[in-house]
């Protein structure tokens, strides 16, 4: 009897389906102008530092954005002091609870306004917004609900109280989920915020604002100041501040820390990262194939914990390459409103020229450069084909430095130990992913690599209940679970 298999058909994935556009319908209205949220009211600010937020698909403005100054900044850092004095910390844990879970609700169901304008602001597929951002956003406040009349088991045994007035500061990458991981357990410890969004994604953060009207939040609970780094700035260096959050870049982070050492002020810093994706010969290849690109290409790269290295075992290096880039191939990249987009724009003109120079950068220094897709990339807006990048080095510097775009760096090894010592010779430790089908070899790997979070078999994977955050250079503190209320706490 003849044992050996038939031969499988070659599967022809190359070339673009043939999809009719499929946009996202939901209307949504933009102001002409955001201002700022203080004490619970609208708060047009000063005009004289306005600057736009752009459609990153489009290239086109959407809105004028009020930037805050000291002045304001100090207003809002008062309604909050005020609020928390007043109000919130005298309010009883379980209607805190009650609020929070009626931010939750009202989040879900003004979902696909806010899945359609955070793609708008931002340019990632609607599909992202509308499946991962907004329903994580509205589970985090959920989440954190449950927690507001539970503190005393966040640390059994102690004595748990609030710090006071937080005051956090968010990147552009997930506007709205970033300000739920941020507000939500500051309110549930019994705190009140003041929040700063990023420059290029002030829109949905706003909306959450009219989400605060509509549940009668009590005013100053939470503030939004808008503008750029000096609003930043002002924000965290603020004296009545209790509690600093921080999530952007190394740079920024090292900065801020340099400017609230020597003060009372409590922080957490989720920094950068330069996620590694480690692929075992004995892993399950074409699931490793979908985890390698929903860690670098979903949401363009302009993820923290992306798995912008991929560590491939020697001996299946070319068969996987294969089989990455035959599926790189389908994904579809254009515009972010339609259903069928994988691949959305970049967020800004400078983020744009960042992800460019890199790939630039990494050509100079030797890498084979493969980019590909289903379709071409769309002439107007901020656009990155996906692009794999071998023949580097552990000293390329795509190797070593973040690039927050679409773009994998791809390294071999030959034994767990050397896909270790590759996987945390990086001056970061945010995230990484393992994939094997051996679970001893699993948790050893998984337990030798410097990374606050570990994925087994999987990538990009987020829960409210579960911590995330890094070590080293990619910063401290937890965000998610009872470990995120922990830095909203003062435990005695
Ligand atoms: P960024 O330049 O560090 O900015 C982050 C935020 O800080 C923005 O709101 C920014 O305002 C503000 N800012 C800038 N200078 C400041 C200063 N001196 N003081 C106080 N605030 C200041 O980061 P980004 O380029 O927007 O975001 C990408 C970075 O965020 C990446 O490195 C990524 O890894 C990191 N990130 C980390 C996590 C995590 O959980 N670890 C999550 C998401 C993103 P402007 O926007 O106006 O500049
Ligand atoms: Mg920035």
């Amino acid at each position: 009897m003849n044992k050996t298999a038939p031969k499988k058909p070659e599967l022809q994935l190359q070339g673009a389906l043939d999809l009719s556009p499929s946009p996202e319908s939901c209307p949504v209205t933009f102001r002409e102008r955001y201002g700022h949220f203080i004490d619970g009211k609208r708060v047009a600010g000063k005009d004289a530092d306005d600057f736009d937020t752009l459609n990153p698909a489009t290239g086109q403005p959407i809105a004028r954005v009020a930037a805050a100054d000291a002045t304001e900044v100090d207003k809002a850092v008062k309604a909050a002091r005020k609020a928390y004095d007043k109000v919130w910390s005298k309010m009883s844990p379980a209607d805190r609870g009650k609020y929070i879970y009626r931010i939750a609700r009202r989040l879900q169901e003004r979902s696909r306004e806010l899945a359609v304008a955070e793609t708008i602001d931002n340019g990632k597929p609607i599909r992202e917004t509308r499946d991962v951002d907004v329903p994580l956003a509205a589970q985090h406040f959920f989440y954190y609900a449950g927690w507001a009349d539970k503190l005393q088991y966040a640390a059994p045994g102690r004595d748990v109280r609030p710090l006071g007035v937080a005051a956090q500061v968010i990147p552009w990458n997930f506007p709205l989920l970033m300000a739920a991981w941020k507000i939500a357990p500051a309110l549930a410890a019994g705190n009140t915020v003041v929040i700063k969004p990023a420059e290029t994604t002030p829109i949905t953060v706003t909306m959450l604002t009219e989400i605060f009207e509509e549940i009668d939040l009590p005013p100053g609970v939470v503030n939004v100041v808008n503008g750029a780094g000096a609003t930043g700035a002002a924000l965290v260096t603020h004296p009545d501040v209790d509690k600093v959050a921080f999530t952007g870049s190394t740079g920024v982070g090292r900065i801020i820390m340099r400017a609230i050492a020597g003060t009372k002020k409590k922080a957490t810093m989720e920094l950068g990262g330069k996620g590694a994706n480690i692929v075992f010969a004995d892993a399950a290849l074409d699931q490793a194939v979908e985890g390698v690109i929903n860690g670098i290409f979903f949401n363009q790269g302009h993820v923290c914990c992306a798995g912008s290295r991929l560590l491939v075992e020697e001996s299946i290096a070319a068969d996987f390459l294969d089989r990455l880039r035959r599926r790189v191939s389908t994904l579809r990249i254009g515009n972010p409103l339609d259903k069928n987009t994988d691949i959305g724009a970049i967020n800004s003109a400078e983020q744009l020229a960042t992800v460019e120079r890199y790939i630039a950068i990494g050509q100079r220094e030797g890498a084979e450069l493969w980019q590909g897709a289903a379709c071409a990339r769309p002439d107007a807006g901020y656009f990155v084909m996906p692009t794999i990048l071998t023949g580097v080095q552990q000293s390329d510097t795509v190797v070593r430095e973040e690039i927050f775009g679409p773009v994998l760096s791809v390294l071999t090894f030959r034994t767990p130990d050397e896909a270790v010592k590759k996987a945390n010779d990086t001056e970061y430790g945010l995230a990484a992913g393992v994939w094997t089908e051996k679970t001893s070899k699993l948790f050893d790997v998984a337990h030798r690599l410097n990374a606050g979070v570990v994925w087994a078999n999987g990538y990009n994977l987020f829960d409210p209940a579960s911590p995330f955050g890094g070590i080293r250079h990619s910063g401290f503190g937890r965000e998610g679970g009872p470990a995120g209320l922990m830095p909203y706490l003062e435990v005695r």
